[in-house]
């Protein structure tokens, strides 16, 4: 009987065939689970060990017909490898879950066949192909067996049950004839250290996947929860990949602040809200040093192109769905920004008349200054005063007054370049920086002001025409650099127009330095430090951030 020799006896031919179909049943229950391709790569490595076990039994009618017996017996060893290589790849698909893994298949190939050729052209020993014979499908099978029970959760289902079972029973049987040859011994402890080195490394993998899956469902826990936070954010907040700078995510409130489009988030950049580069490039750089940045203000712009508006970013580089994203929450600060912005103008400005102060002027002329004077330009100061003034405040009120001084500053305004400076000096006096002017060409200017000034008129209540004049002074570049001093000389040369008669032009002269001195000890006459106008100017500084407008007096 055939299949007796294969399986040496009735009793154990019957047990192979009932394990046939124990495998053939747990093969077709797992189908649909994902080691259904390595239980049916398990079905066939089991049929080519039959097979083999066939051809064995064909081996003398090969042999009679003079094929030599060492390719015999290579073909009948390549064809049980074959057998057991399948049964480790069956392996593999159980254990990797739809990976097959080189590593071991190559692995048991490469020992099997250094076994093989060993045997047949080194060693020629009868018995150690026999062992070899017996062996290698053992090894296959346990393979099989180990992936099996290094699943997890391989006795939740019935059909993994059984087929571990079989595999189980199928090694006992091909085990029995190896434990009966005595005169190899040694096989069998080399056999069982490769199976616990194996069952060992096939556990390792195991757990480290199963470590690979445990982590993944953690961070994506943490994503979630990261995710369900920033929804709920009274802030805007988005989320952009360090790589692309494409938008990953933008909870409701950035959104609406920035106009998006929720379902097409890939489509923007973070780099488009910028309106300013430069802007941009100051973030980059302290974020590749800090990885985190706090309070940055950027002036944004929306893809549906409304006004820009100010934002004030945390910005954190982070891991988030394995990518490195940058973490943007933003703060709405243009209203602040606005407020800012006003506060700062009204600092600088004389809320009458809207020229700049004294105090801005003082800063901004000292600077302008320096770098003339490393240009090497000319430049002048003119003072101007306002004639007779009191007489205009007593004639026809303080309110034409006022309106005298707004038309005075608007024709300064008017007559002057974008990079001059003009500024309320004091109560009816003004100053003026003319940037790059000769003492010629700025006496020029000044009596073109003069000119206009006297040529121009406000009506008082009752309407009638109200004319007034200047006197001004003009202290040209070339005796000094200080800007109060220049002031100082501005205002002598003022006042000697004045003395001059009104409505005139002075430059400042030796002469007129020598006079002062002579008149007043050495000292300058019109010492100002305590001009009562000054005083009132401060006043006007203090209650200007109450939001009251006091610079208009109420007393002459
Ligand atoms: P002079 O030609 O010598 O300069 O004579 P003046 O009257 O212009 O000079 P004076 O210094 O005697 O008077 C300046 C006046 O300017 C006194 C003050 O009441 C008035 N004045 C100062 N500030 C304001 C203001 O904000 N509004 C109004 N309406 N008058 C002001
Ligand atoms: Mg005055
Ligand atoms: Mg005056």
């Amino acid at each position: 009987m055939l299949f007796f020799d294969i399986f040496g006896s009735p009793s154990r031919w019957v047990l192979s065939l009932l394990i046939f179909v124990f495998l053939a049943v747990s093969t077709f229950a797992v189908r649909k689970l994902k080691i259904g391709r390595g239980l049916t790569f398990l079905f066939y490595g089991l049929v080519l060990v039959f097979i083999t076990s066939l051809a064995q039994s064909y081996a003398g009618f090969f042999y009679e017909r003079a094929v030599s017996v060492q390719i015999l017996t290579l073909a009948e060893m390549l064809l049980v490898l074959t057998s057991a290589v399948i049964l480790v790849m069956a392996s593999s698909w159980i254990l990797m879950n739809e990976a097959l893994n080189i590593n071991i298949v190559f692995g048991f190939v490469s020992i099997g066949l250094l076994l093989i050729l060993y045997a047949i052209f080194v060693a020629n020993d009868a018995a150690i192909i026999t062992n070899i014979r017996q062996i290698l499908p053992i090894v296959g099978m346990s393979y099989v067996f180990l992936s099996l029970v290094s699943r997890p959760k391989i006795w939740r289902h019935l059909g993994e049950m059984i087929a571990g079972a079989a595999v189980a029973g199928l090694i006992a049987l091909m085990l029995w004839p190896l434990l009966s040859i005595q005169k190899y011994p040694w096989y069998l402890p080399i056999d069982i250290v490769m199976l616990l080195a194996f069952s060992y490394y096939l556990l390792y993998q195991q757990d480290l996947q199963r470590k690979i899956l445990q982590y993944q469902g953690i961070l994506r826990r943490t994503n979630k929860n990261i995710e369900s936070i920033i929804k709920a954010s009274p802030f805007p907040i988005i989320i952009s990949r360090l790589s692309d700078d494409a938008l990953l995510l933008a909870n409701n409130n950035a959104v609406k602040t920035f106009g998006l489009a929720e379902d097409q988030l890939a489509r923007y950049h973070f780099k488009d809200f910028f309106v300013d580069y430069e802007n941009r490039k100051k973030l980059t750089e302290r974020l590749e040093k800090n990885k985190e940045v706090h309070d940055f203000e950027i002036l944004v712009k929306t893809p549906t192109g409304n006004t820009p508006f100010w934002l004030l970013a945390s910005v954190n580089v982070m891991d988030y769905n394995n990518d490195v994203v940058l973490y943007s929450a933003f703060q709405d600060i243009t209203s602040r920004k606005r407020r800012e912005s006003l506060l700062q103008s009204q600092a600088d400005r004389d809320p009458l008349t809207s020229v700049y102060n004294r105090r801005y002027f003082e800063d901004k002329v000292a600077k302008k200054i320096n770098i003339a004077h490393q240009q090497n330009e000319p430049f002048a100061i003119l003072m101007l005063d306002a004639d007779h003034f009191k007489n205009v405040n007593d004639t026809y009120g303080h309110k034409i007054g006022d309106k005298v001084l707004m038309e005075l500053a608007a024709i300064c305004e008017r007559s002057l370049r974008p990079d001059d400076v003009i500024a309320r000096y004091g109560g009816e006096e003004f100053v003026v920086f003319l940037n790059k002017v000769s003492s010629d060409i700025a006496q020029m200017i000044a009596e073109r002001l003069r000119k206009a000034v006297a040529d121009a008129l406000v009506y008082s209540d009752d309407d009638k025409p109200v004319h007034f004049t200047v006197s001004i002074g003009v202290a040209p570049s070339g005796i000094s650099d200080n800007v109060n001093l220049m002031i100082k000389m501005a205002d002598d040369a003022m006042y000697k127009a004045k003395e001059n008669g009104r409505n005139r032009v002075e430059v400042y002269t030796n002469e007129i330095a020598n006079n002062q001195r002579t008149e007043n000890g050495g000292m300058y006459k019109n010492e100002r430090m305590i001009h009562p106008v000054f005083a009132q100017e401060d006043n006007a500084e203090i209650s200007l951030l109450d939001g009251i407008e006091t610079n208009h007096m109420t007393e002459d």
